[in-house]
């Protein structure tokens, strides 16, 4: 082991010069399979090695193969910023190493991520009283809530559009719950008399509504859903992992339109709120039905306290990071002014390069762009989409990815990094069109 507060400044120093460098950087790595392993030892060392023989190989090693998310030319699935105050807050939340499964085994732990939740429940204009907390993914965030819906009732199904999220497929597989996929209208929205009809044919355990689906950010509307869910004793799980954050900017509030009826909501910090990943936070009106759910204390974890929570009766997992302290951090350091400026500025983005897309002949914009994610594509085959977007990630320049449509093979650009510029984006049109 060496000296840890000179390790600690020579890696603080890799961080600030990665992030300022980090837009010289190919976007998308440009390794071939196994290249990265190849150039590391097969065995581990048998004496302890310096922590500047890490850094070196960081840069020797491993940056060639890294895909660079937090590159402001990334403009793939969904576009994501571990901003400066997160970074720092992660750095501290391994050096207290806490474990906040029980409130005694951190309160700070628990209390903070209450407080920070909580804000994060009034900058989206969230009804109060709701109760709120962290896991690792959406993916997760759903499995909870599907896990209390099936709490509720045993064997029903689970109804979504065919443009939820996969992670929906996950968890109706693992809570082994059938799963019908309800027809969507032209935009890409859940189709109400459709669900209606569906509501009618079984027994639903719960309706997932999507605000901001991951092909065309398309967003179901929750207003006229959850009557129709409320009608059938059917919990609603609404998914807005990547646009919850836009709430945060009033204007954009029509799409939560209707979410005060939900049982349970997931928003993601760690998609469109500038947090590191990982940071998804799970809001329910429900959290008694959630801890019946999940609540099972052991003897080694029975405690004599009162009134307090213990965040591992909320979910699947008993152990828990301190993940507050990094979305604490990012709502202080940015503040609600800094946050909306962010987002009008990446919505503001997204519509540009999508007049640009539609001004020019040869090019179309194939949905709606309600947030920071514009579908498009070029005339022609599916083939000379696919061949198109290979050329342009190629560049290293910028990383686009993809998606389809109605049977057709699209483009998509998510603007969402907090360092992306006018010119980032416009680069980005160049090479589409220069390819
Ligand atoms: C990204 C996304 C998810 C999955 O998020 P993870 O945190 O990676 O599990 C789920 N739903 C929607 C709508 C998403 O955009």
């Amino acid at each position: 082991m060496t000296d840890f507060r000179e390790d600690a400044a020579a890696t603080a120093e890799w961080v600030a010069r990665y992030l300022e460098g980090v837009r010289e950087l190919p976007v998308l790595a440009q390794v071939e399979p196994g290249r990265i392993r190849a150039a590391l030892p097969v065995a581990p060392p048998e004496q302890a090695e310096p922590f500047a023989a890490v850094l070196r190989d960081l840069d020797e090693v491993l940056l060639p193969g890294i895909t660079h998310w937090n590159h402001p030319r990334f403009f793939a699935y969904f576009a994501i910023s571990g901003s400066e105050p997160g970074i720092l807050a992660e750095l501290v939340t391994a050096a207290l190493n806490v474990n906040a499964m029980l409130w005694r085994t951190s309160p700070a732990a628990t209390e903070l991520e209450e407080v920070a939740v909580d804000w994060l429940r009034q900058l989206l204009g969230l009804p109060e009283g709701l109760h709120g907390h962290i896991e690792d993914t959406a993916s997760t965030s759903t499995l909870a809530a599907l896990a209390a819906a099936r709490h509720l009732r045993p064997g029903g199904a689970i109804l979504c559009s065919g443009h939820a999220h996969s992670s929906v497929d996950k968890a109706a597989r693992l809570l082994q719950l059938p799963l019908r996929k309800v027809p969507a209208d032209a935009e890409f929205r859940m189709r109400p008399a459709a669900l209606a009809e569906a509501l009618r044919a079984e027994e639903v355990a719960a309706v997932v509504a999507t605000v901001g689906t991951t092909s065309s950010t398309s967003v179901d509307s929750v207003a006229d859903v959850a009557p129709l869910c409320a009608e059938a004793g059917a919990w609603l799980h609404v998914d807005a992992a990547y646009a919850g954050p836009a709430m945060v900017c009033e204007e954009n509030r029509w799409a939560f339109a209707g979410v005060e009826r939900a049982d349970s909501l997931v928003v993601n910090p760690h998609k469109w709120l500038f947090t590191p990943i990982d940071c998804s936070v799970l809001f329910t009106r429900r959290p008694e039905v959630l801890r019946d759910a999940f609540s099972l204390v052991p003897e080694y974890l029975r405690t004599s306290d009162e009134d307090v929570t213990n965040l591992m009766d909320y979910g699947p997992a008993l152990g828990r990071r301190f993940r507050g302290l990094k979305l604490w951090a990012i709502i202080r350091c940015h503040g609600r002014e800094g946050l909306q400026a962010l987002i009008r500025e990446h919505v503001r983005l997204a519509r540009l390069f999508a007049s640009w897309v539609e001004e020019e002949p040869g090019w179309e914009v194939v949905a709606p762009v309600p947030f920071s994610v514009v579908c498009f594509r070029r005339e022609g085959s599916d083939e000379d989409n696919e061949a198109l977007l290979e050329r342009v990630n190629a560049s290293g320049e910028v990383y686009l990815s993809h998606t389809v449509l109605d049977g057709r093979y699209v483009l998509r650009l998510a603007v969402g990094h907090h360092r992306t510029t006018e010119e980032d984006v416009r680069r980005a049109w160049e090479l589409l069109q220069e390819a």
